[in-house]
């Protein structure tokens, strides 16, 4: 379950959650010229998508898997006929950035954070060969997964044509090395990827625990009033203050477990091999962000703090 998270484990794992899901495969408009869709993460394991329209072109906000890819292109039919020219990857996780082959394809670049090339030349082809599965990802017929075609280091990489601006961001390390956040500063909205999720989606095995609050932080400073998450339902603010409080809880509670002399298998509760169950407790004010990966995400915090080294370099 852990390293194949895009997978059908991860699609099942999330049947606890359902209450959450807003509206899967819809598109909502957010303000003129910006759409969400709410990918359908159960069925598929597709992750939501934002669509900008600028003066010729459009840009969309993660290239999802490739079959979350071909149903955007076909909404985006019925949304406008100006061609999509950029494809921005959030991070590197299958079900951001697996469908970048489509894109290009289909005459769009692909563009990301060069944090988002470093980790597929460190992770893959692995994952791409455990995601053989399904069946969009292998009619690719592909080797490996495609890096984003252009990539940036210099944050933020700006995109603006008079008719509208948009902000590429990069604040360090929390889901990914190298998580993206797309803010538009004249509409304050900000698209999140997965630093920043409506629910009990995050995934901490790449990811850097300690800093994770820190880069929210970064986010929150632009003062975006719409939050875009790349799972979960749209909203306000409230979103990035709850990832951030959640992610500071978490570490929290596992530094007071550690210190009462508690061991791993105290707190962790291991049946199988899989991670079942966490003996620890949260405020209910961060509850919307607990849910099945709570284990996983106790014993990555742990394996943090144990090893003195971000989670995401521990599974290198
Ligand atoms: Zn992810």
């Amino acid at each position: 379950m852990t390293r194949t998270w895009y997978s059908a484990a991860f699609c099942g794992l999330l049947g606890g959650a359902l209450y959450l899901s807003g509206q899967p495969n819809t598109v909502k408009q957010i303000a003129s010229g910006v759409w969400f869709r709410e990918g359908d993460l159960k069925n598929h394991g597709h992750c939501n998508n934002i669509v900008i329209e600028m003066k010729d072109y459009l840009v969309v906000i993660d290239a999802n898997f490739p079959s979350g890819a071909k149903a955007l292109i076909e909404d985006i039919k019925k949304l406008s006929k100006k061609p999509v020219k950029y494809v921005f990857d959030t991070h590197h996780h299958g079900d951001h950035a697996y469908g970048n082959p489509v894109w290009t394809r289909a005459g769009a670049i692909t563009l990301g954070h060069e944090g988002v090339a470093r980790e597929m030349r460190d992770r893959e082809p692995k994952r791409w060969q455990e995601a053989q599965g399904r069946a969009d990802v292998a009619e690719l017929k592909l080797p490996t997964a495609e890096p984003p075609k252009q990539t940036f280091s210099k944050s933020p990489f700006v995109l603006t044509d008079g008719s509208r601006k948009i902000e590429f961001h990069h604040f360090g390390w929390a889901h990914t090395k190298g998580d993206g956040f797309a803010f538009l500063p004249n509409e304050k909205i900000i698209c999140t990827g997965d630093a920043v999720v409506n629910g009990p989606y995050n995934y901490t095995g790449d990811g850097h625990v300690a800093n994770w609050p820190k880069v929210v932080e970064g986010a929150e400073k632009l003062g975006a009033t719409r939050v875009l998450p790349a799972h979960g339902p749209a909203g306000g603010a409230e979103i990035l203050a709850g990832e951030k409080a959640f992610m500071r809880e978490l570490w929290s509670a596992v530094e007071r477990a550690r210190k009462s002399g508690k061991k791993l298998s105290d707190v962790v509760v291991t049946v199988n091999g899989k991670r079942t169950k966490a003996n620890i407790e949260l405020p209910a004010s961060v509850k919307n962000w607990v849910g099945d990966f709570f284990p996983d995400q106790v014993y990555d915090t742990w394996m943090e703090m144990d090893k003195g080294k971000p989670r995401g370099d521990l599974t290198l």
